[in-house]
């Protein structure tokens, strides 16, 4: 018997990364997964390495344009029937400034990709959990989703709006069996790290080693955690184990933030 047996779950983003550990995380506890990126070759491939047969699915999409995630859910309930699970993962942030300097381009794409794109396959999953009255949502945030950083404040503002939704969908469907909770991970080396530390580095006034290592020092573990730890997390969220779990915002982050 696994945690998820028989359940349906829908993972924005989950072709690498936090994402795809996850979905591998749900597919061991018996879930059937869909996954989602830009690139359908991409997708095809972590298909073929995940080698998890019909359990797994992959639905190419840009998150940060409504139709698509709407189309992701309404394909995952295409393809398995029902959708029980949403992790809406995906995100991050480019062309990091400090405020006095940001363009209004800038802050509009880290909202699509973060905040829209999370309130859009939200919406479009609590269509379909309020009638069967269940259902399990994970929002992605951040450390930053709960404490400010200089430079950062387009991914900063992006994820604490993730986190307002988050509360404030909870409180909405409380009572209709389905809870909604944010994950906020501290650092973890993944690709987007690699593409987006240097930058937000810069912004910063660090070196990308140094802000790695500034990450580990601001813990109480001083190392950084790995997807699988987040994995294990969205797991006990996404299971009748986490039933009286809602409205929660999770750290995964070694001790990090102060709430
Ligand atoms: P990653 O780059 O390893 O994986 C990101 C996944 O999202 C990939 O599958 C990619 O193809 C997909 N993706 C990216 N942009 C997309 C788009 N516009 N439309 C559809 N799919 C898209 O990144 P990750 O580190 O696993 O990050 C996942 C989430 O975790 C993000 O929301 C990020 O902000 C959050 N997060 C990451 C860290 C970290 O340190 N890595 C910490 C806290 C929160």
């Amino acid at each position: 018997m696994g945690a998820l047996d028989g359940r349906v779950a829908c993972i924005s983003g989950g072709t690498r990364g936090i994402g795809r550990a996850t979905a591998e995380a749900f597919v061991r506890e018996g879930a059937q997964v869909v996954i989602n990126g830009r690139s359908a070759d991409k997708g095809a491939a972590a298909l073929a390495e995940m080698d998890a047969g019909d359990n797994v699915h992959f639905i190419a999409g840009d998150v940060k344009k409504r139709e698509d995630c709407e189309a992701l859910v309404q394909g995952t309930v295409d393809k398995f029937g029902k959708i029980d699970i949403l992790f809406a993962n995906a995100g991050g942030a480019s062309n990091h400034a400090p405020v006095a300097e940001l363009t209004d381009d800038a802050m509009q794409d880290s909202l699509l990709w973060n905040y829209w794109h999370t309130f859009w396959t939200m919406r479009a999953a609590l269509g379909h959990m309020i009638p069967q009255e269940s259902g399990r949502i994970i929002t992605m945030s951040s450390v930053e989703g709960k404490v400010g950083k200089p430079g950062i404040s387009i991914y900063v503002a992006a994820k604490h709006a993730i986190n307002g939704l988050t509360k404030s969908a909870a409180q909405e469907v409380g009572t209709m069996g389905i809870t909604v909770n944010s994950v906020c991970p501290g650092a973890i080396e993944t690709d987007i790290m690699a593409v987006e530390g240097p930058p937000a580095a810069e912004a910063m006034g660090l070196t990308y080693d140094g802000l790695l290592d500034m990450f580990a020092q601001e813990s109480a573990i001083k190392r950084l955690n790995e997807v699988e730890d987040v994995a294990e997390v969205c797991v006990l969220l996404a299971s009748d184990a986490g039933a009286g779990i809602t409205g929660s915002m999770i750290s995964i982050d070694g001790g990090t933030s102060p709430y």
